[in-house]
Order: C-alpha cells, then sequence, then structure tokens
C-alpha cells in the first residue's frame, strides 16, 4: 500500500466523513482511517436540529417531530416548533456517508485502523506509518491530533439508552433545584426511543447522573439492567480549526454545544469548511463562522443560567415562553 498521502483524516465519524466527501474526485490522494471496523455506530442520541442545512441526507434515513413535551420541575408544557428535529441513528448515517466515498479512485478507507502517534509529517497506526501533507483530527472528543497540538479539553457527559419505541415526539425534562443545567431526554426514533441525561461532571457527577436516569426511566416503567446505559463526552473547547497544515473538526475541535451536546451538525459543517480550505487555501470559512456564531450565542444563554442558580425555574419558564416565538426559533437555527 502506498504510504504518503497529500491529505490524512483521522477518524470516520460525521466530521472525517464530510471532511473526505468534499476532498472525493479532486486531485489530492486521500487516506482516512478508523480504528473500528464497522463506520458509524457510536453511543449517541442521533437528534438533528438545522436539519435544513444537512437536507442531503435521505429523509427516509431519519425520523422527524415538531411536537416537544417539555417538564419543568414536574410542570408539564406542550410546545410545537416550526421545524422538525430529526433524529437518524448513527449506523445509518455512517453507511450513508461512507457509501458517498465508496469506489472514490482517490480515497483509501482504512478501517480497523487506529492511530498511535503523530510525528512531524506522518501518523504512526497499528498497520503502518504514513506521511501527509495535511492532517485532518476528526477523532472525537478524546482526540490525539488535539493532544499533538499541546491543546486541552473540555467535556460535558451524555449518557443514554434505547427503549422500545415510546411516542413519536421529543420529551425534555429539566428540574433545575435538582440537576441544576443538566436535562434528560427521549428522542424518538423509527424503531425506538433513545432516553438519556446530559451534563456537566463539574455540576453533577456521573453516579449521580447515572442513578438519576435510573429512577427516570423506572418512574416511566422501562426496566433497563444498568450495563445498557453507556455514555460518551463531548468537547466544547474550541480553539480554532486550522493550526498549519494541521486541522481539527468536530468534537476534536471541541464544537459540540456546552449547553446542549449537540455536536453531529457541528461536525458535518466543519467537515465540509476544513474540505473547502485544504482545496482552496483562500477560503475563508465563512460557514464556519456561522457555526461558531451559533455556539457562542446557545453558550450566552448558558452562562446567563450558570450565573443565577436560584431563578433557574424561572429562566427555563421563561426561555420557553420565548422558544413560542418563530422569530427566536429562527435566531437559534442560523
Ligand atoms: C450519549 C451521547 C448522546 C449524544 N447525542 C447527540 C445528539 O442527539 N445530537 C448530536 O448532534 N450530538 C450528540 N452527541 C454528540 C455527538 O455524538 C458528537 O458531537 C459527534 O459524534 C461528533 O462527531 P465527530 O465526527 O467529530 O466525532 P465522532 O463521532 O466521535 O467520530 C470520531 C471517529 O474517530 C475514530 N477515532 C478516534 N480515535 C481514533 C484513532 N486514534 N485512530 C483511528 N480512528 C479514531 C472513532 O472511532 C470515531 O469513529 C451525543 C454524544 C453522546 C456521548
Amino acid at each position: 500500500m502506498e504510504n504518503r498521502y497529500d491529505v490524512i483524516i483521522i477518524g470516520a465519524g460525521p466530521a472525517g466523513l464530510a471532511v473526505a466527501e468534499e476532498l472525493e474526485n479532486t486531485s489530492l490522494s486521500v487516506l482516512l482511517v478508523e480504528k473500528n471496523s464497522v463506520i458509524g455506530p457510536k453511543i449517541c442520541a442521533g437528534g438533528i436540529t438545522n436539519f435544513k442545512k444537512h437536507s442531503e441526507i435521505p429523509p427516509e434515513k431519519m425520523q422527524g417531530s415538531k411536537n416537544h413535551t417539555i417538564f419543568i420541575e414536574d410542570k408539564k408544557y406542550e410546545l410545537t416548533l416550526a421545524d422538525s428535529i430529526r433524529t437518524i441513528s448513527r449506523a445509518n448515517l455512517g453507511e450513508y456517508q461512507a457509501g458517498k466515498i465508496t469506489g472514490s479512485k482517490n480515497i483509501t478507507l482504512l478501517k480497523g485502523t487506529s492511530a498511535k502517534s503523530i510525528g512531524p509529517e506522518s501518523v504512526v497506526t497499528d498497520k503502518g506509518i504514513f506521511s501527509f501533507r495535511y492532517l485532518v483530527g476528526a477523532d472525537g472528543s478524546a482526540s490525539l491530533v488535539r493532544k499533538h497540538l499541546g491543546l486541552g479539553r473540555r467535556v460535558s457527559i451524555g449518557l443514554c439508552c434505547d427503549v422500545e419505541k415510546v411516542h413519536e415526539g421529543f420529551v425534555w425534562y429539566v428540574n433545575p433545584r435538582e440537576l441544576g443545567t443538566s436535562y434528560i431526554w427521549e428522542f424518538p426514533h423509527h424503531d425506538h426511543t433513545n432516553i438519556g441525561i446530559y451534563f456537566d461532571p463539574k455540576h453533577l457527577s456521573a453516579k449521580r447522573a447515572r442513578a438519576v436516569l435510573i429512577t427516570y426511566l423506572e418512574k416511566r416503567n422501562h426496566r433497563i439492567s444498568p450495563h445498557e446505559i453507556r455514555g460518551g463526552a463531548v468537547n466544547y473547547d474550541f480553539r480554532g480549526c486550522v493550526f498549519g497544515n494541521i486541522f481539527l473538526a468536530g468534537d476534536a475541535a471541541g464544537l459540540a454545544s456546552k449547553p446542549s451536546g449537540e455536536g453531529i451538525s457541528f461536525a458535518l459543517a466543519s467537515g465540509r469548511e476544513i474540505g473547502k480550505k485544504i482545496l482552496d487555501p483562500g477560503y475563508e470559512m465563512t460557514g464556519l463562522k456561522r457555526i461558531l456564531k451559533l455556539k457562542k450565542r446557545q453558550e450566552k444563554i448558558l452562562s446567563i443560567f450558570e450565573s443565577f442558580p436560584p431563578i433557574q425555574g424561572l429562566l427555563f419558564r421563561l426561555s420557553l415562553a420565548l422558544v413560542r416565538k418563530r422569530w427566536i426559533q429562527r435566531y437559534f437555527a442560523n
């Protein structure tokens, strides 16, 4: 196998696959390295807001609803949004994205291959050493490439499990007196519901979050054995995407949203932007600027919540009243 490539991408999640897709059918030789032998599956609730920006994903691969049931301190509210939030199984998303580059002449996908270390112009993997002109770290929240750049990370945690399908809409549960700004979600998928809790480990311990989720599941009559609850981290510590000839995309770049933990749409968008930047070094990355603006808006709201813990319940109710306004929905979708 050739061992010199124009571009090496580490990680075939949504971000890495989006970079590869952008570079498909160009004159650049691309190596995409993925440690898992199957592309796609990941512990994730699969929610995609901002669906219109990713409308290339075939609708039949997704489930969507405009209807949301929201519990704030056990009081129930209903909300209908102008646009659906979609869900997609990560296996389906991975299969769809990988399908787009399958057979591509300039892209080599090496599955079951783990990047172990990075040198000045080469990547050491368990299948050999490969050298690059450009390196893209799309290797998730514990990114090796990010570490190589000497960047730390700040993470929040999600714990979740799949249960039998409960309903077609979304459910959100917040209880600031008990959980601060953490929340529990129920996301509808084609054949199941994903239920989980998202929390900042600085404010809620993993042990406590797991106990809260188990109690929630029991109250809703879902019998789950504890090992079915699985989790992962999201990195929201954005420090840049371009570091000379090294790029960071998605969670590796810290692009997840701190308040919500959402990261798929940011991963897809940043991957596309990095692909464009590699092809045209003068490209201004306007799409990246747009998603950073959105991430900042979301994080500003969270900082207001974090500044006033005693009135978080009131702030959640106020936010709900505002989210009913179409212009607010648009403001947080653009
Ligand atoms: C419980 C939970 C629920 C979530 N729910 C949602 C949700 O509903 N909506 C949403 O938008 N986001 C959600 N997220 C966040 C979302 O999963 C991430 O933001 C998203 O997956 C980031 O995509 P990525 O491509 O940057 O990284 P990843 O999807 O993590 O992909 C990274 C890839 O790199 C590979 N890799 C890592 N290291 C190496 C290595 N050394 N060598 C080779 N390959 C490597 C991994 O195997 C993986 O395939 C959730 C996260 C968690 C933990």
